[in-house]
This record gives C-alpha cells, sequence and structure tokens, in this order.
C-alpha cells in the first residue's frame, strides 16, 4: 500500500459551510490543529482509494475571510481544492467562479469539485441549476451536499482524492 498525503484547499465565501463540511468528514473536533497565527486550521484524514492510502490535510481559513484575495497564498502547494457554494445564496456561485479563476492564475490547474452544499434546504435553493449543469457538461464535478445530514459529504472529498490521483 502506497501512502501519499496532499494538501487541499477550502474555498467559498464566507458562510458557505466550508468549516461544517471539514467538520462532518473528519467526525473528530479533537484533531483540530491550529495554525493561529495565518488563520488557518490543518485537518488530517486518511481515505483508502484503491491501493493507495491518501492521507488528506484539509485547509480551512478561520473566522474573517474578507481577505481571502490577498490570502491566497493559502493555496501554495495545494493539491486540488474543493469550491463551495450555498445553494440559497446565487451570490456565493459567483464568488466561488471568481476564486476558481484566481487560483488557476495562481497555482495552475489542479483538480477541484464544486460543492453546492446545504442541499437539506433544496426548497429555498436560489441558485442557478442551469448554469450548475453547464458546468457538468464542461466536465467540472459538481456535487450537491449538506453538512447538516452528511449527504455526499464523503464522496465529495473523496471523488477530489480520485481525481488528484488521477484516477
Ligand atoms: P464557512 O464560513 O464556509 O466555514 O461556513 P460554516 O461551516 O461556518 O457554516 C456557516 C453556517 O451555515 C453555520 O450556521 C452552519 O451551521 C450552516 N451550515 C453549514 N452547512 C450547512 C448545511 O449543509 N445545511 C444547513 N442547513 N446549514 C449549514
Ligand atoms: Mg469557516
Amino acid at each position: 500500500m502506497t501512502t501519499l498525503e496532499k494538501k487541499i484547499c477550502m474555498m467559498g465565501a464566507p458562510g458557505v459551510g466550508k468549516t461544517s463540511l471539514v467538520r462532518r468528514f473528519v467526525e473528530s473536533i479533537f484533531s483540530d490543529k491550529y495554525l493561529s497565527t495565518v488563520g488557518v486550521k490543518i485537518d488530517r484524514k486518511v481515505v483508502p482509494i484503491g491501493d493507495t492510502s491518501l492521507s488528506l490535510l484539509l485547509w480551512d481559513l478561520q473566522g474573517e475571510e474578507r481577505y481571502q484575495w490577498v490570502r491566497m497564498q493559502y493555496l501554495r502547494g495545494a493539491s486540488g481544492f474543493l469550491l463551495v457554494v450555498d445553494g440559497t445564496r446565487p451570490k456565493t456561485l459567483e464568488v466561488a467562479l471568481g476564486l476558481q479563476e484566481n487560483a488557476e492564475s495562481r497555482v495552475g490547474q489542479v483538480p477541484f469539485v464544486l460543492i453546492l452544499n446545504k442541499a437539506d434546504l433544496k426548497a429555498e435553493w436560489q441558485i442557478d441549476v442551469a448554469a450548475a449543469d453547464r458546468l457538468r457538461s464542461a466536465g467540472w464535478i459538481v456535487l450537491e451536499t449538506s453538512a447538516k445530514t452528511g449527504e455526499n459529504v464523503n464522496e465529495a472529498f473523496e471523488g477530489l482524492g480520485r481525481r488528484i490521483l488521477g484516477l
């Protein structure tokens, strides 16, 4: 069994559920490690993918994210990222698309998965579902998740892991 360690960044507008998704995925708030000086929290979770033991280092910006644009050096060395949108707030899709472009200009093309979160509130979703379908057609992985119910959360992180491994 090969062991690989990969850095993954949580990206997206404030309040979309980035921290909640990490918490749901790692299922242990006690494994948290804080880099308080740079306002980043790093969690680790090992997922077996094929015959690889993939150790995901999950980087999540804490607190005030208004300065996310200038803190994109956060992405340095990342093998991929989760781009998170709040289905109830259309503007968070625009923010995500801007972050994706910015990320690509900084670190080049690394794998990412677009997450439409808060699927438990789907009756209140306001985002343009057709736009999401167009992104799917363009080859993006787009998943609907809920950090609240756990729906598709493992699939999102593991899907990103598979993409990072080129599977
Ligand atoms: P972050 O700023 O992107 O890290 O977002 P948080 O994880 O702090 O979540 C922001 C708010 O949205 C909190 O009140 C969460 O409880 C809530 N939240 C996050 N994910 C979900 C979800 O899937 N469904 C619902 N209903 N609420 C969520
Ligand atoms: Mg957060």
